[in-house]
């Protein structure tokens, strides 16, 4: 018999206990600091849990070496997993872009049919167990927590998380584990995150969303944008922050449909038409007014009393170049609070990517989001969780 403790009940920790379990002779125990196992796959997809995405690739994926997937991909990867899902009972529906829901449209029906299938295994379940240290001795892992007494086993999965939510969870503690055997922790940063920018144009704009192609660096996307009082927010630039290194500017085309002279044309054609309109309805009917307000006002610099019929050429152009490139200054991210994943982690090439065991300490394994790997929004960041998860308890 061969006992195995997993640090930590999230969705790579889970996985990581019920491959484990698949072996009879594995008595397997997860370790959670909270009081239930599962909180982040809960607050997942907006309470709905994007649990995959069937295009999932290797160029979905950041990290030092991203090529440390590739086992996973060839060997435990999206089919692997639904198959898992739906001998579980997880009836899942695949929507735009990809993306896997399960049928419910509950993340509470996953964790249930989870925790069904960790009951229906015996693998034992401890909450409230808050790791603070792990050491080996005598050839046995010593688990220490910081409330209550040691336990022993004879391989450890560290499934801790990263740094993002830690409202639900995880905060780094995995790291420390780590480090504590040796291994190197590369920076961190949060991913999937709201961008503060620079100044107050955001700030006026509080709470409007609009749709605009969103670009950052080399990498544009589509997609719904929301203004806030520190920055931008909204699905489009939260899932552009997967690329997010040091890029210092983001631009907003907030009329991606239409050419640059187009929209030029389209602002002369008004300039005639609502000559004596002051400049504050100049935009009336064609743009949110507010934002449209907003851009000339940056743009141009003088009071939107003025009529429209006084713009100049030079004027409009300015105008048109600011509709299809909006540029805001970055100044950074929003907290870990706001963060779905963590950038960065553990470096990869100091575990072998066929069985997720430390090349430093024997019978010592990682997974999931405490590796330097994280992936883009859409099903990715839990794939890579129950893959790594799988592959490190088949292999303990
Ligand atoms: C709000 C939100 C929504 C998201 N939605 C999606 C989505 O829809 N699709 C998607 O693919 N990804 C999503 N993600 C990302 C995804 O959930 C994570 O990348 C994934 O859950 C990571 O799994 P993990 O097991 O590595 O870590 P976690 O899920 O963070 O689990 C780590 C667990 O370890 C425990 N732990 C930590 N330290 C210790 C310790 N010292 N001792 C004992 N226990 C410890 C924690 O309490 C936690 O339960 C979302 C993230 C957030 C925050």
């Amino acid at each position: 018999m061969s006992n195995i403790a997993i640090i930590g009940g999230g969705a790579s920790g889970i996985f990581a206990a019920l491959a484990a379990a698949e072996n009879e002779k594995n008595a397997v125990t997860i370790y959670e600091r909270g009081a239930r196992i599962g909180r982040k796959i809960l607050a997942s997809g907006n309470g709905r849990c994007n649990m995959t995405n069937i295009n999932a690739a290797e160029n979905n994926y950041y990290g030092g070496n991203t090529a440390f997937i590739r086992y996973a991909v060839e060997n435990f990867w999206v089919n692997e997993a639904l198959d898992m899902f739906s001998r579980m009972g997880v009836l899942y529906k695949v929507e735009d872009g990809g993306r896997v829901y399960p049928y419910s449209d509950q993340a509470s029906s996953v964790l249930d049919s989870l925790r069904r299938e960790i009951d229906r295994r015996g693998i034992n379940v401890v909450c409230g167990f808050d790791v603070e240290g792990i050491r080996k001795a005598n050839g046995k892992f010593e688990i220490t927590p910081y409330k209550g007494q040691p336990v022993y086993a004879d391989k450890v999965i560290i499934a801790c998380g990263g740094k993002a939510a830690p409202d639900l969870g995880a905060n780094g503690g995995g790291y420390e584990i780590l480090k504590s055997f040796g291994h190197t922790v590369t920076e961190l940063h949060p991913s999937l995150v709201q961008l503060k920018t620079y100044g107050d144009t955001a700030k006026k704009l509080k709470g409007i969303k609009i749709n605009a192609r969103v670009t950052l660096g080399k990498n544009s996307e589509y997609g719904e944008v929301l203004f806030t009082d520190y920055g931008l927010s909204g699905p489009a630039v939260f899932s552009l922050t997967s690329r997010y290194n040091t890029q210092k500017t983001i631009s907003l085309d907030i009329m991606n449909e239409y050419s640059f002279s187009e929209v030029a044309d389209m602002l002369k054609n008004r300039r005639k038409s609502f000559s004596e309109t002051n400049l504050e309805d100049f935009f009336t009917g064609m743009l949110n007014k507010r934002v449209g307000q907003v851009i000339l006002k940056t743009v141009i610099g003088s009071p939107l009393s003025r009529k429209a019929g006084t713009l100049t050429d030079a004027e409009i152009k300015k105008t048109a170049a600011a509709i299809k490139k909006w540029e805001f200054e970055i100044t950074g991210t929003m907290s870990w609070n706001n963060a779905q994943v963590t950038k960065g982690g553990a470096r990869t090439d100091e575990f072998d990517p066929e069985t997720m065991e430390s090349r430093l300490a024997r019978g010592l394994y990682a997974c999931g989001e405490v590796l330097d790997i994280d992936g883009d929004c859409g099903g990715f960041n839990l794939q890579w969780a129950w893959s790594s998860g799988y592959i490190a308890g088949k292999n303990a």
